[in-house]
């Protein structure tokens, strides 16, 4: 299975690197961190990262580290789970400075409640795949 995945993930990288998506899997995988584009010129931070700013159309952009603490916004749970593990909980989180991003949240649905704080969390699906998740604090 996870050969599969790596098999799928280095396919569908490849297939849309816009230049900005393979960075991100990489800085992901290699700093453990989750990172995005903020553009040097008009300070707007983009998710997911892009090659230029989406903003003011400048053509280059800066990587920023926005690991931390979001804030729960919504969640639901999926009995078919599609990457992880069935059942899985997925919510969307409010990252400061970002917005909201949909994302894997490492709890049971009955411990969740609307705005409680959450921090972020690396979560290695496979050897070439980590992707972004949120766990409660506290
Ligand atoms: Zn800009």
């Amino acid at each position: 299975m996870k050969e599969q995945i790596d098999a799928y993930t280095k396919r569908a990288i490849d297939h849309h690197d816009d230049g900005a998506t393979g960075e991100y899997y990489r800085l992901l995988r290699e700093t453990k961190k989750f990172h995005t584009t903020k553009c040097p010129k008009c300070e707007h931070t983009a998710y997911p990262p892009r090659p230029f700013c989406p903003a003011c159309f400048h053509d280059e952009v800066d990587w920023v580290d926005i690991s931390g603490e979001a804030t729960l916004y919504a969640f639901t749970t999926q009995s078919r789970a599609l990457r992880f593990v069935a059942p899985d909980v997925i919510g969307i989180v409010e990252v400061p400075g970002v917005g909201r991003i949909a994302t894997k949240i490492n709890a049971k649905l009955s411990d969740l409640k609307i705005g409680q704080k959450v921090r972020f969390e690396p979560f290695e699906v496979s050897d070439e795949l980590v992707v972004h998740s949120y766990t409660p604090v506290g």
